[in-house]
């Protein structure tokens, strides 16, 4: 008898801990930008992990607060969605590529992710997609699980695994012929040796399947294509069975012209499209993520003094590029390469898209409501929205103004969780 009460008085309590109502927070702030554009009698309430209410003050249902907070000045957002980043990589003006792939061990390249993922997230980076973890096998899918178990503090990833080149095609380079040195990334060729590899990066759960299309090894260290179309098909046939999207490296006009038509979804870099390059994007509906801010720090590391010196050739190339991507209508996606430059300093390319022509409000819409849809995760992040993640960060500010403030972080939340 004594048992069947404590086994009631169990469940009582149990049940009583389960309905618990989780803290009410209104978040109030000088103004709201949702995603979409800049509001300015906006609140925002949060329960929980998620945002239960959002829209102007006036409208809103009678709700209990336990908490109110209040930004006079300042601008609540979404949290910003890096689209292009390598936890796995640090600036190259400390250790070059070639070395960090070469000499760190691996527990030396983890331990370095480890402070990365939190520099990012204190930056307002709430979502980070990795492309590749060059040369550090498939350590970017257990920084991902350690974050998502609450091991570490970081943004949600979304992680590439090994990414696919050509036999030949990429580094590090140089070395005797007898030397076998790792490779920043998993060599596959042909029909049979890329199923079997594109499928054996599926199986380690990766988010998606990143190819480089093209890479420096043409005449003179050009860019030229790697893959054949059939190739690059292939690997989209493969991967995207699994329910993953494929995304393409490519620079050169033929590396992006093949990728795209294979099926992938966003290019990488993209310096040397064509008109005709563009319109095939956007007739395909592909993205470009220009990753402006890592020309502009490998300029600065081969010693341009910017603000002083003319533009570099490749700079000025590169800016010429960006404006005609957008002047062609394509989907920019917000990502720099960080780690070619510090983690944290995510904002450099934001700075650099709209100083090579970008309006502000389409840059801020870029690293928020663009990036989740373009990575599918629009569902949950990238909107201050009823019912999406509470993934909300307020700088100091207004960004539509002056994207630069996006540098004074005032809050940052993730998941509901405060950091
Ligand atoms: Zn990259």
């Amino acid at each position: 008898m004594n048992l069947i009460i404590s086994v009631f008085l169990l469940a009582l309590f149990s049940s009583n801990t389960v309905t618990a109502q989780e803290p009410m927070t209104l978040l109030k702030a000088g103004r709201v930008f949702d995603g979409e554009r800049m509001h300015a009698d906006w609140v925002v309430a949060v329960k929980g992990r998620q945002i239960v209410y959002a829209g102007s003050l006036n409208d809103m249902p009678g709700l209990d607060f336990d908490t109110v907070v209040d930004f006079p000045g300042q601008t609540l957002m979404p949290g910003l969605i890096e689209g292009h980043s390598h936890i796995l990589l640090h600036p190259y003006n400390e250790t070059s590529w070639n070395d960090q792939v070469l000499k760190e061990p691996e527990s030396e390249r983890v331990i370095r992710a480890t402070n990365h993922v939190r520099a990012s997230l204190l930056a307002g980076i709430t979502t980070m997609r990795d492309l590749g973890s060059e040369g550090a096998a498939y350590a970017d899918v257990g920084i991902r699980d350690s974050i998502n178990k609450g091991l570490i503090p970081g943004p949600r990833l979304l992680v590439a695994g090994r990414a696919i080149v050509a036999t030949g095609s990429y580094g590090p380079k140089g070395f005797h012929e007898r030397v076998e040195v790792p490779l920043g990334a998993e060599t596959a060729d042909g029909y049979d040796d890329l199923i079997r590899v594109v499928r054996s990066q599926i199986g380690r759960n990766v988010d998606f399947i990143k190819v480089y299309a093209d890479y420096r090894w043409g005449v003179d260290n050009t860019a030229a294509a790697t893959f054949t179309q059939a190739e690059l098909e292939t690997i989209v046939a493969i991967t995207t069975s699994s329910g993953r999207p494929v995304v393409a490296h490519a620079s050169s006009a033929e590396g992006m012209k093949r990728a795209i038509l294979a099926g992938v979804e966003t290019i990488e870099h993209g310096d040397a499209a064509t008109q005709e390059v563009y319109a095939l994007m956007r007739k395909r509906n592909v993205a470009l993520c220009p990753t402006l801010a890592a020309g502009d720090a490998v300029a600065r590391y081969g010693g341009w003094k910017k603000g002083i010196d003319p533009d570099p050739e490749r700079i000025a190339a590169k800016k010429k590029s960006f404006k005609a991507a957008l002047d062609a209508g394509v989907t920019i996606c917000f990502g720099g390469d960080v780690g070619v430059y510090p983690h944290g300093d995510n904002v450099r390319e934001l700075e650099l898209m709209v100083s090579y022509g970008m309006k502000n409000l389409a840059a801020l819409q870029s690293a928020t409501s663009v990036n989740a849809a373009l990575f599918h995760i629009d569902d949950k992040v990238g909107r201050i929205q009823a019912g999406l993640r509470a993934d909300i960060i307020v700088v100091d500010g207004d960004p539509a103004e002056d994207i630069s403030v996006l540098r004074e972080i005032r809050l940052v939340m993730k998941d509901g969780v405060t950091y």
